[in-house]
């Protein structure tokens, strides 16, 4: 051995060695495996570039899928690494022979040159010491199946208390027709100048925190519904993009785009006047409102003064044709 190669082996142990200190910060390694365990598809090569904490837990439980002390021929290996796959491994979107790759770069595990030889190593390399430690012992299949078991109910529990909020919407109030009407008056001055007539508002703790016009003629835009130019305003009044205890009030039933971006920005309720059986996406045509595969729900309400916001479509289109 060169002198030059023992200077290395006496350098100070790196950082991630096990001796180095732990920031408190960092998450147990349990916890890491069952924040990710619920997870669907993983790319390793994804984890691999992003946090080194989540790339380490995986490999370092996929590893203890083979015995300490055991030898394996590929067979061997490959049947324990696809079982692990199979059970809590789920989360990953590999193969066994990838995954069984990834572990011998890793160095936690070896094989004989002619890969007819595979052990998982001890002591694991000092970069996964702290994860296999953290997860040794554990029945992880066990842990992963609780783990996916209590997020579906979760998801379920979610899913049943908004249907029940969807099954009884709330009857318009009072205050919904007052606030229809700030959204008809920005309606009538679309018309004015030449937009089809339609208006929104954002309502946030009693008041108007976002107002619009229809606009896509005036502004060359195809996006310039009234929804959106209020959902605009109504982020920037309030310092936030997301508009959670807020309702928007407009004078037509959305379309996809600015459902689309209502459920982007949380609108806890959406109240329409007219129905529009052309591109409504409340109902008429599709009801993005209540998709559940989609995160985010709004409960929606159509008809508030819907007489009024349709007459004025119906006057604006009639004045066209004349
Ligand atoms: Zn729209």
């Amino acid at each position: 051995m060169a002198p030059a190669s023992r200077g290395i082996v006496s350098a100070p142990a790196p950082a991630s060695g096990p001796r180095a200190a732990e920031p408190g910060a960092r998450e147990d390694p349990l916890a890491t495996f069952r924040r990710l365990c619920v997870r669907r598809g993983i790319a390793l090569g994804g984890l691999a570039s992003g946090r080194q904490d989540d790339f380490r837990t995986v490999l370092a439980a996929a590893s203890l899928a083979l015995d300490e002390g055991a030898a394996y021929d590929e067979r061997g290996v490959n049947g324990r690494l696809a079982a692990w796959l199979a059970g809590p491994g789920a989360m990953i979107g590999c193969d066994h022979v990838e995954l069984r790759r990834w572990l011998v770069d890793a160095g936690l595990v070896e094989r004989d040159g002619f890969g007819r030889r595979y052990a998982r190593v001890v002591p694991p390399p000092p970069a996964y010491a702290r994860a296999v430690a953290g997860l040794a012992g554990c029945d992880l299949a066990l842990f992963a199946q609780e783990a996916r078991e209590t997020l579906a109910r979760d998801r379920d529990a979610r899913r049943s208390a908004w249907q029940a909020r969807r099954a009884a919407p709330p009857a318009a109030t009072a205050d919904d027709r007052r606030w229809m009407g700030e959204a008809i008056a920005l309606a009538k001055a679309a018309a004015d100048r030449g937009e089809v007539p339609v208006g929104a508002v954002v309502v946030h703790d009693g008041a108007i925190v976002g107002r619009g016009g229809n606009a896509p003629i005036g502004g060359l835009d195809p996006t310039a519904h009234a929804e959106i130019a209020a959902l605009r305003e109504a982020a920037r009044a309030l310092g936030n993009y997301r508009l959670s205890g807020c309702a928007l009030y407009v004078t037509l039933e959305p379309c996809a785009m600015c459902a689309g971006a209502m459920l982007h920005a949380r609108v806890a309720r959406v109240v329409y006047g007219a129905p529009d059986p052309k591109t409504g996406a409340a109902g008429s045509v599709i009801d993005l409102f209540a998709d559940g595969r989609l995160n985010h729900h709004a409960v929606a309400l159509g008809g508030v003064r819907a007489d009024e916001c349709a007459a004025l479509l119906a006057g604006f289109f009639a004045a066209r044709r004349s």
